[in-house]
């Protein structure tokens, strides 16, 4: 199955540029704020931004439990912030993770805003190989990954992109490039799929 309708958590952060990726795939994104929103989407991008607001709100908002429903049988896509959300656990207490991929990650890993930095990355999606550039603004580092997760692209041997069943996360900004790949992956990640 192809996923079609597909929300972008937009409480807080760089959810725009994933609304103009999706546009670029033909997809009209949904924004999500609210639990009815989510019940409308077929999978879900969590954006980059600050994950310790992103867990305040989702709780103001009362996403925190829906979201973790809605990712049993639907696919999650988290870039930077979002990647920290969905991993198994976190270095910081103020951020409450959805536990939905087995990652441990340091969220401010890389180090801090003027750390920030540009990498070329090889990505391999289904057996195809291509390269482009990784934007890493305030990324986590993935510090540990479980037996069931896959890397799809590292820095210096530490994961950057990585997927465990339906699910995907990386600590840079694709949407922050021309490059619309991983995006088009994720759309097409079946909801078949269940988490390993
Ligand atoms: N390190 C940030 C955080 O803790 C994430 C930075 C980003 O999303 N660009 O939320």
């Amino acid at each position: 199955m192809v996923v079609r309708h597909i929300g972008v958590l937009g409480l807080q952060g760089a959810y725009a540029k994933h609304f103009a990726m999706l546009n670029s795939l033909n997809i009209k994104p949904i924004n999500v704020r609210y639990s009815d929103e989510l019940e409308r989407c077929d999978g879900l991008i969590i954006p980059g931004g600050e994950s310790t607001t992103i867990t305040k709100l989702l709780e103001v908002n009362q996403l925190f439990d829906p979201l973790v429903q809605f990712a049993k049988d639907k696919p999650v896509f988290g870039t930077c912030a979002g990647m920290i959300l969905m991993a198994k656990s976190v270095d910081d207490k103020r951020v409450q993770t959805l536990n939905l991929i087995d990652i441990f990650v340091d969220r401010n890993g890389y180090g801090r805003q003027v750390h920030s930095f540009i990498n070329d990355l090889d990505v391999k999606l289904d057996g195809n190989s291509f390269s482009m550039r990784g934007f890493f603004i305030r990324a986590p580092r993935i510090l540990k990954t479980g037996d069931n997760v896959e890397i799809l692209s590292s820095i210096n041997k530490e994961p950057v992109l990585v997927r465990q069943g339906h699910h995907i996360a990386c600590s840079f900004h694709p949407e922050l490039t021309n490059e619309c790949r991983i995006h088009q992956y994720f759309t097409t990640l079946s909801t078949e799929l269940s988490i390993a």
